[in-house]
This record gives structure tokens, C-alpha cells and sequence, in this order.
């Protein structure tokens, strides 16, 4: 049945490594990384008595289509330990790397200790593997005093270095929340003035093989693999992962019907899911992996990880020139506030308000890809109101709906942690949004990207005046959330690296935050 190869066939099958241009180009990009291994090991998706490993094997050099030269089947033993130098080993098994999966490997371990930490690693090709670190959860009854998460998204490659993920591994937190755009399918123009720090080697990624590069490529840094090698992470996505500002099953191309760019999502959530730590997901009843689900950390935290793009409703007010891109639209377009219309598709909203009421969880910590609060910019020349049509503020009967929900269901201590904006925010969620007299649901978090472009600072801070939900913005900096957890507070640090082309990059604590248990009120450190 197995394809087995031995060490000799093996050596020649990944000969020639550091000869490729690609891999010089990126030469320090590999170092520590093996030839077997290049894209590093990680772990996710934790559960009381296991998690998901996961790893990639792969040829050298990286260029799109390289699968075909490994096997269609490879052998992969795998471990798992009490301690790091594999002294008490507690679980070993063997599966296959699969060509028709890019040769990634997803175990899905049983039968362990919860709310310990683990060790992991991985043996093929006669080769062994990086080691990671991994945990379990605590049950849910299980009284918890303390846990540390990292908040990141947007990681744009050709923009910058990944020295953010390096900094996010020093803290080593219990769980990273990836909130979307870990890849960007798309390339910096031609002719754009635009730095560019490293770039992709390749088109757009718009099929299979181009996601697969896409995320291939990312996994040779050396400061992501360290990240996913010291804490599990969950994830989920934003649009970068398939498309810029792609809505539902809807493209933003008017030219490219539902059925085709359904065929492209596919593909690049096929990428995503060969490529993320993620548990196998279950197939959702319209036939495409549903990647929304809920983590529980003892009774300290109930964490609905949520999927802001799969079941949208069409982008609002489609119409030249804009057609289903985002972009600033009059409150006067009736799909804002139209409440058939959807962010979340009415079965993920269903779910996730069930889960409100139900929830045990001392804090519960509602991670997803968009800006959740209102931010309302007048028209220079005319001064009327207008929104941002791709995240929540084109789909504000949703917004209303999910704060309503919030508020009703009397879950305690309820945060929004997002991405996708590229800049900090700190924001206060008022049952009326954009009423600061109305009473006051639940903060929000965004997390400025890991290297992407932030938006402009003085045309948002220009209409912060009108806004008065919003505490605090910064789009200057790169950098992630760090937030610590305990039953009576948390405590939310803004950081930012010094310089996303200096891959020497320090980082520092921007702006801090403490809430207390009780209160949704936002206070400044
Ligand atoms: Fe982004
Ligand atoms: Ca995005």
C-alpha cells in the first residue's frame, strides 16, 4: 500500500535546494528550516483532550506546481511528548502526506491530559521534524485563573517583514487568534510606487496551485514558523485568503458569474484548510466547509470564532463605478440598513446567538474579521453621512441584530476582538451604534495588521470628532494584541513593531487597556 522510499531516493528528491533562485532570493528565509520540513510544523484548534498537529512536506525549490515531485503518498510518523526533549512520550502513530492534499499532514489527537501542555514532532523521509509546543484546553467546568492570547491579522507578504509574528512567539500565549487576510491573493500593481519588501515570485493567485504557492511561501519565514511552533492558533478567514472584498458567493468582477468564482473560492478554501491548523471542518449545508466554531478555556472563556465572508449577502449598493468593491457609500443606499440583508448568513447568526445564551464562560471573546463599530465620514464637498460598505457598516440592520443579541442574551463579559482594518481601534458598542447615551454592550478590539498598509491617519482621524464610539485609532504602526485574562480583568496591550522592513524590528507597548469584570466600559492605562 505505501509508497515507501528510501533515504538514498529521498536525497535526491529534495537535492538541489540551495541551488534554487527563488530559495536564494529568500535564503535567509529558510534558515533553520529543514528540507523536508520548509514550511515548519504548527498546531490549533484545541479541545479538552487533544488538538491538531500539522505539517507539509515538500521539494525544494518553491515554485507554483512543485507537488508533483514528491510521491503520492508519503509516510509520516509523528510524536507527541510530556516534555520537550521527548523523554515521556505519550502518543506516536503514522499517517499518510497525500499529493492530492499538497502533502499536508492534519493529525487530530485523542486521549490527553486537559489543560496541559504538550510537545509535538514529525518524522518522513528519514528526517525529523522541528519540535512545537502545544496544549489542551481545561474542561469547561474547570476553574481557570489566568490565560494569554495574541490577536493578529493581515500579513501582507510583499509589505513586510514578519518580525510582528516574532514578537507575538517571545510572549509564548496560550492561543493565537488569527482574525483573516494570512495570505493576499493579490499583487502590488505594476507601476505602483509602492515599497515593496519581498516579492511573490508569482501572479495573482487565482486556482489551487497559486493559493498553495501562496501559503507555501509565507510558511518559509522564519518568524511565522517560530510563532506556530510555540503557541496553537485559531483561525479564521477574512477576503485576502480568497479575493479583495469578495462577498458571499459573489466576486467583485461583474464579469465573473457566481458558478466561477464559486469554483475559486473553493479552491482557495481548500488551500486555507490544507494549510491552517484547523480541525477537519464539517460541510455546511451550502456544501462548502464551515470554518465558524467555539473554543471554551475552562470557565474563563467562551471564544465563537466566527466567518465573516463565506455567507454574506452581496455586497451593498452594487453599482459602476465600484461595482462589488468596497468603498464609501451615501447612508442614503437602502441596502445598509436592510434587514434581509446579512453579514454572518442567518444560520451563523442563528448559532452564534444560541451560543450567547448558553454561554457559562466568565469572558466571551467573539473573534472575526471585520470593524464591528459604525464609523460614520461626511462628504467633503456636500457633507452628507457616508459608510464603508465591505465591513459591518454595510450591513447595519446585521450589526444592530448581532448587538441586540448581545445585549439580550446577558452573556457576561462579551468582547469583539477584529482585524481587516490595519490600524488599532478601541471602540465602544452602543445599542444604538452610533448613540453614546444609549447603553453601552461590549468593547471592541482591532488589531492593526502584521505588515499590511494601514489607511489613512488624518482622514480618520478627522472624522473621530463625529464618532464618538470610537476611543481610540492608530493606523501608523504594524504590530498585533496582546491581551492577559483573568476571572476580574483584562488587560489588552496595543504593540507595535518599530519598522515592518527592519528585520531587526523592536517592539513596544502602544496604548493599553483594562476592563473589568462587570462593566463594558473601556479604561485607558
Ligand atoms: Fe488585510
Ligand atoms: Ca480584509
Amino acid at each position: 500500500m505505501t509508497h515507501e522510499i528510501n533515504r538514498r531516493q529521498a536525497l535526491r528528491l529534495l537535492a538541489g535546494a540551495a541551488a534554487a533562485p527563488l530559495i536564494l532570493r529568500y535564503g535567509s528565509a529558510l534558515a533553520g528550516s529543514t528540507n523536508t520540513f520548509p514550511f515548519g510544523i504548527a498546531s490549533g484548534d484545541p479541545w479538552p483532550d487533544g488538538f491538531v498537529i500539522w505539517t507539509r512536506l515538500s521539494s525544494l525549490p518553491l515554485y507554483p506546481g512543485n507537488e508533483r515531485e514528491l510521491p503520492a503518498s508519503i509516510p509520516v510518523d509523528w510524536e507527541v511528548a510530556l516534555d520537550e526533549s521527548f523523554r515521556t512520550l505519550v502518543q506516536r502513530g503514522r499517517t499518510q502526506a497525500l499529493r492530492q492534499n499538497a502533502h499536508a499532514v492534519h493529525v487530530e489527537l485523542h486521549g490527553l491530559q486537559p489543560g496541559r501542555e504538550y510537545w509535538y514532532r514529525f518524522i518522513a523521509l528519514g528526517e525529523r521534524g522541528p519540535t512545537g509546543r502545544a496544549l489542551t484546553l481545561p474542561t469547561p467546568d474547570t476553574r481557570v485563573d489566568k490565560l494569554r492570547l495574541a490577536v493578529a491579522s493581515c500579513a501582507q507578504w510583499e509589505r513586510g517583514l514578519f518580525s510582528a509574528y516574532r514578537h507575538m512567539a517571545a510572549e509564548r500565549p496560550d492561543l493565537v487568534l488569527f482574525v483573516g487576510d494570512y495570505i493576499y491573493e493579490n499583487n502590488t500593481e505594476p507601476g505602483s510606487t509602492q515599497p515593496i519588501a519581498r516579492p511573490y515570485g508569482a501572479p495573482e493567485a487565482t486556482d489551487l496551485a497559486g493559493y498553495r504557492y501562496r501559503y507555501a511561501l509565507h510558511k518559509t519565514d522564519p518568524d511565522l514558523q517560530a510563532l506556530h511552533a510555540v503557541s496553537p492558533w485559531i483561525a479564521t478567514w477574512d477576503d485576502h485568503e480568497v479575493l479583495d472584498d469578495y462577498s458571499g458567493v459573489w466576486s467583485t468582477d461583474p464579469n465573473v458569474s457566481v458558478e466561477q468564482f464559486q469554483q475559486r473560492r473553493a479552491a482557495a478554501y481548500q488551500a486555507f484548510l490544507e494549510n491552517m491548523p484547523l480541525r477537519r471542518p464539517p460541510i455546511g449545508s451550502n456544501g462548502s466547509p464551515q470554518i465558524y466554531r467555539q473554543f471554551r478555556y475552562g470557565d474563563l472563556a467562551g471564544i465563537p470564532v466566527l466567518d465573516g465572508r463565506q455567507y454574506r449577502s452581496r455586497q451593498p449598493c452594487v453599482a459602476p463605478p465600484h461595482f462589488g468593491k468596497g468603498h464609501m457609500e451615501l447612508s442614503t443606499c437602502k441596502d445598509l440598513g436592510d434587514p434581509t440583508r446579512t453579514l454572518l448568513g442567518f444560520e451563523q447568526e442563528r448559532w452564534l446567538y444560541d451560543n450567547l445564551r448558553t454561554s457559562k464562560s466568565r469572558w466571551n471573546l467573539l473573534a472575526q474579521d471585520l470593524l464591528v463599530a459604525p464609523l460614520r465620514a461626511h462628504k467633503p464637498d456636500t457633507g452628507e453621512d457616508r459608510y464603508w460598505t465591505d465591513n459591518w457598516d454595510g450591513f447595519q440592520a446585521g450589526r444592530l441584530r448581532l448587538i441586540e443579541n448581545i445585549r439580550d442574551s446577558r452573556v457576561a463579559n462579551p468582547v469583539i476582538l477584529s482585524g481587516d482594518y490595519h490600524s488599532f481601534w478601541a471602540n465602544h458598542l452602543y445599542e444604538r451604534p452610533e448613540d453614546p447615551d444609549s447603553k453601552l454592550v461590549a468593547p471592541e478590539f482591532v488589531g492593526t495588521s502584521i505588515t499590511s498598509n494601514g489607511p489613512s491617519y488624518t482622514a480618520i482621524q478627522s472624522v473621530l470628532p463625529d464618532n464618538p464610539q470610537i476611543r481610540f485609532f492608530d493606523s501608523r504602526v504594524r504590530g498585533y494584541l496582546s491581551l492577559d485574562l483573568t476571572p476580574q480583568r483584562l488587560e489588552v496591550r496595543m504593540q507595535a513593531i518599530s519598522d515592518r522592513m527592519d528585520p531587526k524590528a523592536t517592539v513596544s507597548t502602544l496604548k493599553g487597556f483594562v476592563l473589568e469584570s462587570g462593566s463594558p466600559q473601556l479604561n485607558e492605562v
